[in-house]
């Protein structure tokens, strides 16, 4: 049997992120063979895995990223890509794994392959035969993993020469999203996009090892040509020979996992691809893959536990232990104090209610504010504000908060004596103005602001503001949020049903349709809707949701009334799922995590485009291929459409 290899993915320029990722979280029994031992026990931290065998069924004898001293004085054979090239002396070549240096003996027995090495463009493909060498005394390189080595070259082949290249394949050349996405496929190149496809690959199949090996799930695909679902995200239509009808795309497996558990499928997952039609949205992606997951007989606590075991095992280890039970929020404790549904609880700066203590001021504003129903005075603390912050910035965010959220703030700042300057303290005597100082918990130089106004819009702009302060301390060189720091949080109880945005006198689901009341809330559902909480659950992953899920109805009468009565749905186009639970469906829940998302902030990318293969830009285009596309009308007549252009468009195409 071939020894095990490792596999090394990070180059220098990489993060540490290395990560056992064949290995269960932290410190649990290793299920591989070991590496072979002139391999093992790497020098740094570096990306792990350790795999059977990568020159399997290709006639290289080794990867780009393998050879180390003990190979010394083998013949082998290489495959890759020309990294860097130097006087006709050496080059470096490239392949998944890592850089060899290939060095070119100087003497006439060689001209031939100095000719042909010299003169290929870099990012030609090349196979290289030649033996093993230590480098000279004093020219080993400690940065690189092979850069005890080098392969004095033999025998060479371009296999491809590469042309006038857009942009240089280094991680550490800046280029444009829009050309990166062009040439994707030059892009995928990089170390950096190798290593997080890679580390995306291994944890998926981390993941599938748990819920199918471990725990009994079983991967199901559905379909992707479907139907309109009611609620929600806007579905992408697919035109059907038909006249007259449409396929619709998913925006998620839901009502098919709902189904398979009535078909005594009991534990179901699937990668799956969904689809919204957002329109433009940052860093939101018209297709995208979920963990979606479902389970019959379960409750809440059942899926978040399984959540957390999952993530446990899949976790990368060079990202750090990840602590289970996750703590857990309610939908109104979030709000309250973080001033949104997805709380970043890797810094505090928390909301202080200071309603009560203001009560007894004679601030009109305040005054005001506490007269409505749900009138509140909040307010957050930016700890040395003063020293960290401009004048400007403090206007930005008051003039985010207006623009935003319709809402004014008032600045606190506490002078080096201790003494408070704003301009509601000449409203305070000298005892309130030190109680303030201690409820808010200022010390010298922090800055306040302060809100006042209804409960909601005061709690999602200091949220917001929380934020934008944390952007501008970073800025300004402080460190709030460690990208390496890994705070999970459940967020539950949330309302059932939501107001909507354009008509508040109507309702809609705060997840979907299909989420079960709150077990001691069900008689409100039929009295008082806006009352009722619900079994919705949303991990959080620092500050962005990452998870969602629900206890579902499983009484075909409480979803109808739920579908008719309250959303004022056409329960009609849902008619085969709420026959389906008059048939004995099990009661039943479950979860999607973005997967995306997730690896994105695992690897600390920039972008979730940055942890897919092919993504879609800002517009939802493809740049690489242009998609989408025009059809010509023949087309288009099979499907009974036409289009109906733009006048500024069919004179442009005129033209
Ligand atoms: N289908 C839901 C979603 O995509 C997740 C779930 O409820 O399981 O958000």
């Amino acid at each position: 049997m071939a020894l095990p290899r490792l596999l090394r993915l990070l180059p220098r320029a990489l993060p540490p992120l290395a990560g056992a990722l064949a290995r269960p979280a932290c410190g649990r029994a290793l299920h591989r063979a070991a590496p072979a031992p002139a391999l093992a026990a790497p020098a740094r931290k570096e990306f792990i895995i350790f795999i059977q065998d990568f020159n399997s069924f290709v006639t290289r004898t080794n990867t780009c990223g393998e050879l180390r001293s003990a190979h010394v004085g083998q013949e082998v054979t290489l495959y890759g890509w020309i990294q860097y090239q130097r006087q006709g002396l050496f080059l470096v070549l490239r392949d998944f794994q890592g850089l060899t240096q290939i060095i070119i003996p100087r003497d006439e027995a060689h001209s031939h392959v100095k000719k042909l090495l010299s003169n290929a463009p870099v990012e030609s493909v090349v196979r290289v035969t030649g033996i093993v060498s230590p480098r000279p005394p004093g020219q080993e390189n400690p940065k690189m993993p092979t850069g005890d080595i080098e392969v004095k070259v033999k025998t060479a082949e371009i296999l491809n020469s590469c042309k006038k290249l857009p942009f240089e394949i280094k991680d550490f050349i800046k280029k444009s999203e829009a050309l990166r996405m062009q040439y994707r496929y030059l892009d995928l190149r990089s170390f950096q996009l190798q290593y997080n496809l890679r580390l995306r690959s291994q944890i998926v199949m981390r993941m599938r090892e748990y819920l199918c090996n471990l725990h009994g799930f079983v991967d199901v695909e559905t379909p992707t040509l479907f139907k309109r679902t009611p609620g929600g995200a806007k579905e992408f239509l697919v035109p059907s020979r038909e006249a007259g009808k449409f396929y619709s795309l998913p925006q998620s497996p839901q009502q098919f996992k709902q189904l398979l558990m009535v078909g005594g499928l009991d534990r179901y997952f699937q990668v799956a691809r969904c689809y919204r039609d957002e329109g433009s949205r940052p860093d939101r992606q018209p297709e995208f893959t979920q963990i979606d997951i479902e389970m019959s007989f379960v409750d809440q606590a059942g899926i978040q536990r399984l959540i957390e075991g999952l993530l446990q095992y899949s976790w990368p280890e060079e990202r750090g232990c990840i602590t289970t039970p996750f703590p857990s929020m309610t939908y109104e404790e979030a709000l309250a104090d973080y001033g949104t549904d997805k709380p970043d609880t890797r810094f505090g700066m928390k909301i202080v209610d200071i309603s009560d203590f203001l009560r007894r001021s004679d601030i009109q504003f305040v005054q005001n504010a506490l007269s409505y129903p749900r009138g509140t005075v909040r307010a957050i603390c930016i700890p040395q504000g003063v020293r960290y912050l401009k004048n400007k910035d403090l206007e930005s965010l008051k003039e985010s908060a207006k623009s935003q959220f319709n809402q004014e703030i008032m600045e606190i700042i506490c002078r080096p004596d201790g003494s408070l300057k704003s301009l509601v303290t000449k409203f305070l005597g000298q005892k309130q103005q030190s109680e303030l100082t201690q409820v808010l918990n200022m010390q010298v130089d922090d800055v306040v602001l302060l809100a006042a106004g209804e409960h909601k819009q005061v709690c999602s702009a200091l949220g917001s503001l929380r934020l934008e302060s944390a952007d501008l301390l970073e800025a300004a060189g402080l460190v709030l949020r460690d990208p390496m720091t890994f705070h999970f949080l459940w967020v539950v109880d949330f309302p059932l049903f939501l107001p909507k945005e354009e008509n508040p006198t109507e309702l809609e689901s705060a997840h979907h349709p299909f989420t079960a009341p709150h077990p001691s809330d069900t008689s409100l559902l039929y009295s008082d809707p806006t009352k009722v909480r619900s079994q919705h659950y949303d991990l959080v992953l620092n500050g962005s949701e990452v998870g969602g899920g629900s206890i579902r109805i499983h009484s075909a009468e409480q979803q109808r009334f739920v579908l008719e009565k309250v959303l004022k749905e056409d329960s009609e186009v849902l008619s085969h799922l709420l026959e389906a639970l008059e048939f004995g469906a099990p009661p039943h829940g479950g979860i999607a995590l973005g997967l995306d998302r997730l690896i994105s902030l695992i690897v600390d990318a920039p972008s979730i485009r940055d942890v897919i293969a092919f993504p879609k830009s800002f517009r939802g285009r493809d740049l690489m291929g242009n998609a989408p596309d025009y059809v010509t009308p023949e087309e288009l007549e099979p499907y009974h459409i036409q289009v109906s252009w733009p006048l500024a468009e069919k004179e442009a195409k005129q033209n």
